[in-house]
């Protein structure tokens, strides 16, 4: 039986993950990544010593992400977030504590009584919520059915940033927000040793063994089409290389620029409003306040947590933290001094210990925010690009299911899922036919 060729066009995580996935289901699949390393945002640098990843980043344990690692045997190592240290709800320049569950909402002073009582209900609900009910409902409409106090309004849109790194309450779908809250509450994030490159590495790993061919500093300009069907890709240098099926693991602009006289693509791009986000990462020699490891920002969109307290991320007794302004729109950026200002409140005097600094004024943290207009999840585009056949795509922007990286695995196992069924109805399927 010949084998399906396979073109993957992206080494993210959700590039590489397709890419293991088919080889071990039998597919001769190559990997073109154009930079020069792969993972995609889910890099890791190494600046004095400390582990910086692009921005904060947390790996639900409940997602489909862990599911995907799982069957690709890939256990992911590093420490469970907030299990220990003092966690804050940031407002008016003010620290609180964070309502986190019965005890810390009973003794928080960040709501009066009824306000712990409106929220307590609503926790205790949020299990038994059907989150595909609120596809089409947005989190403003949602927050204002459920809620009657704005200042639990305001609370539970500080979650809502915090699962889905969105801010934009009257276009983002509810279903979104109560999913990632639900899988927060069956089991809280991983913080990775090493850093997010760690996981890299180790599903690299998995492709190389599975067979998959991996092409570094190799930019793709266009996908080949003949006759609605996929020939191929044209490479940076004019190359032509063959496959039966091609999955573009790109942004939506990517999949349109290689596809640039595709209208449909075109107008899946312009309508991918991205969720962005500015970033500081601090590495320090110790931390002025060794307990206080977590701040949200309830009054504004801030966020900044000691991820080194739960993984190993820097210099024995060194801490590296993670600052965030989520950014309301995607134009906007934030500046430096108001990232720090947030670590001002957290650990005050933390310029005294500063070894390595990073700040990001603006980043893609996902490349579509699942709106209600749309219809949530389910209204992000396909895996299969169902007008050109031999076409999939991978993303955080993707498919039915999850968000942010979970998103870009459930996507890549749909791809999986869709080709290999296919081969198998389409056994004798000759290379480049
Ligand atoms: C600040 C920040 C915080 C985040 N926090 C979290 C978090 O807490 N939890 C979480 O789950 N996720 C988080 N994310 C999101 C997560 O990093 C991404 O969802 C995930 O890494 C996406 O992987 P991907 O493979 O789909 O895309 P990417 O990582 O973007 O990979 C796409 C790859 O395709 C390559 N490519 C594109 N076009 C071409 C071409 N023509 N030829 C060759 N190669 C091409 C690119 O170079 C890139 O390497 C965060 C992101 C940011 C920026």
């Amino acid at each position: 039986m010949d084998a399906k060729t396979v073109a993957v066009v992206g080494g993210g995580l959700g590039g590489l993950a397709a890419a293991a996935l088919l080889a071990r289901g039998g597919c001769a699949v190559t990997l073109y990544e154009r930079s020069k390393h792969l993972g995609g945002r889910a890099q890791t640098s190494d600046v004095e010593g400390f582990r910086f990843n692009l921005g904060p980043h947390a790996l639900y344990r409940a997602g489909a992400g862990m599911r995907v690692l799982g069957r690709l045997g890939v256990k992911p190592r590093g420490g469970i977030a907030g299990q220990s240290g003092a966690s804050y709800a940031l407002r008016a320049g003010r620290l609180h504590t964070l309502p986190r569950g019965p005890v810390s909402l009973m003794t928080t002073d960040v709501l009066p009584l009824t306000g712990k009582l409106e929220l307590g209900r609503l926790l205790a609900s949020l299990r038994r919520i059907d989150p595909n009910t609120l596809a089409h409902v947005s989190l403003r409409e949602w927050l204002d059915l459920r809620m009657s106090r704005e200042d639990v309004r305001a609370l539970v849109a500080a979650l809502a940033r915090l699962g889905t790194y969105c801010g934009d309450v009257d276009t983002l779908s509810a279903q979104a927000v109560v999913t990632q809250i639900q899988l927060a509450l069956q089991a809280n994030v991983l913080y990775l040793d090493e850093g997010w490159a760690s996981l890299v590495s180790s599903v690299e790993s998995v492709a190389r063994e599975a067979g998959v061919t991996l092409e570094l500093s190799a930019r793709v300009d266009r996908v080949v089409i003949q006759s609605g069907q996929v020939q191929g890709l044209r490479m940076g240098d004019g190359t032509v290389r063959a496959a039966d099926a091609v999955v573009l693991a790109g942004s939506p602009g990517d999949v349109s620029s290689l596809m640039p006289e595709d209208t449909v693509l075109a107008r899946e791009a312009a309508e991918s409003t991205p969720v962005r986000a500015a970033t500081l990462e601090l590495g320090l020699s110790r931390l002025p306040r060794p307990e206080a490891l977590f701040a949200l920002g309830i009054d504004g969109p801030w966020y900044a947590s000691v991820h080194s307290a739960f993984a190993k991320l820097g210099p024995e007794g060194g801490a590296m933290v993670h600052v965030l302004k989520y950014l309301a729109t995607p134009d906007s950026e934030a500046t430096e001094a108001e990232l720090e200002a947030v670590m001002d409140v957290l650990q005050p005097g933390w310029r005294a210990h500063l070894v390595a600094r990073r700040f990001r004024p603006s980043l893609v943290v996902s490349h579509r925010i699942p709106t209600a207009k749309s219809g949530g999840l389910a209204g992000r585009p396909s895996p299969e690009v169902p007008h050109v056949r031999g076409l999939y795509r991978v993303g955080d922007w993707v498919g039915a299911e999850g968000l942010l990286v979970d998103a870009s695995f459930a996507s890549a196992e749909s791809v999986e899922h869709a080709l290999l069924r296919q081969r198998h109805e389409e056994p004798r399927l000759a290379v480049g036919a």
